[in-house]
């Protein structure tokens, strides 16, 4: 093989391959510590990061602890979630409320409801709230929900952040939302590998991959804090998937990131492929490695402690909030609609009620050693660097 590559490269050319071979034999050669200091990472350099174990994945986790204490401080701030209505229109294949799910009763929260719950959350001083759905797109929905975001502006004195987390629509909409006071948008990816994303959904014109990235696109040009995440742990899915999802984010610029691990629903096409998954425990695990690493790539952006990382540890959110996360929604949509609002199985805290949420993750948050602000929209503080840094380049 050597007498070959000589014969056919000249000198210089030899030399410049060898020092190729070298590069790459030592890339390979890289320790986790080594990683670590680098400013960016490889792909490769990812895939190491989440398969490290024992006192390698422990400098992992410190090192993004350490960032976070850095640049975030030790503290947590609340989105209220309002899970206002179950009923959508599309198909994920591992969805719980998917529209061909009929083990299911529907729900859809009146206007007053909703505003009951934004009050709550602004008399108990969260600083924020979230609005989610499921995806429906329809004139009446988007009127619905711009009377909505005035009439919250409008009971808060304009004091309570709004996130938006309603799915898949024309930009005319998302940027009618804006203009109504929603500033904050999560639009979840799932995954970035379009042919990963193509086997969880199924093959028509209503999951289209690229109309979710032009989606994603529209947020971030309107002016939205977007934010993104994916599934970790979906069956069909690899290490290099989830390194190509670290680096979509990077690339993409995001502001904020929500990612959790999959957790099968029983009503669900994908849960025929359980047998094949990573026990749930290194679901978790890979979780937090995930969190970890986005955390040290993005220093600056708000990132979300799911509460699918309490499904399968108790003591999930801490953990996340520990190494990484700075924001938690505790759940104050209505008691008696919680239970349909099932994603995946096991979903926690479905029989609490709005204020057992607050006591109970408070309570949490200092188990983590951070503090919850109270009054304060928490803004990623991503979003405010980008946004002076394009005003300035105009
Ligand atoms: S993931 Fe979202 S869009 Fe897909 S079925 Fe579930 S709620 Fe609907």
């Amino acid at each position: 093989m050597g007498y070959v590559w000589k014969r056919v490269l000249t000198p210089a050319a030899s030399r410049l391959f060898l020092y190729l071979c070298i590069m790459i034999i030592k890339e390979e050669k890289l320790t986790i510590k080594e990683i670590l200091d680098r400013e960016d990472f490889t792909r490769e350099n990812i895939i190491s990061l989440l398969n490290s174990e024992g006192a390698d994945r422990t400098l992992l986790l410190k090192k993004s602890a350490d960032i976070k204490e850095k640049f975030i401080g030790n503290k947590v701030w609340f989105r209220g979630l309002i899970e206002f209505s179950n009923i959508c229109s599309k198909d994920c294949l591992y969805c719980g409320i998917r529209k061909g799910n009929k083990n299911l009763v529907r729900y859809n929260l009146s206007d007053d409801e909703i505003i009951a719950a934004a009050r709550f959350a602004y008399v108990n001083n969260y600083g924020s709230l979230a609005l989610q759905s499921g995806e429906l797109e329809s004139p009446n929905v988007t009127s619905r929900i711009e009377n909505l975001l005035y009439k919250i502006k409008d009971l808060s004195k304009g004091t309570l952040g709004v996130t938006l987390s309603v799915g898949e629509q024309e930009h005319k909409v998302y940027k009618k939302w804006y203009e109504a006071g929603a500033h904050r948008y999560l639009l979840r990816i799932e995954a970035t590998n379009q042919a990963l994303y193509n086997k969880i959904h199924p093959n028509d014109s209503k999951h289209d991959f690229n109309r979710r990235l032009g989606c994603l696109k529209s947020l971030q040009d309107i002016g939205y804090q977007t934010g993104t995440g994916v599934m970790i742990g979906l069956p069909f899915q690899s290490l290099d998937d989830l390194a190509g999802d670290l680096l979509f984010m990077k690339n993409f610029n995001i502001d904020m990131c929500g990612m959790g691990p999959y957790i099968e629903h029983v009503d669900t096409p994908l849960s025929a492929y359980s047998d094949e998954l990573l026990p749930l425990k290194d679901r978790f695990d890979l979780t937090l490695k995930m969190i970890a690493v986005i955390r040290i790539m993005m220093k600056d952006i708000n990132i979300v402690a799911a509460t699918a990382m309490q499904a399968i540890d108790p003591m999930g959110r801490e953990k996340a909030v520990k190494i990484g996360a700075n924001i938690l929604m505790p759940n104050i949509t209505p008691g008696k609609y919680r239970d349909s609002y099932k994603l995946y199985d096991n979903k926690p805290c479905t029989e609490d009620s709005a204020e057992d949420c607050q006591s109970c993750l408070e309570a949490r948050v200092s188990l983590a050693d951070a503090e919850v602000v109270y009054g304060e929209w928490g803004d990623s503080k991503h979003y405010e660097l980008r946004r002076s840094k394009e005003v300035s380049s105009k």
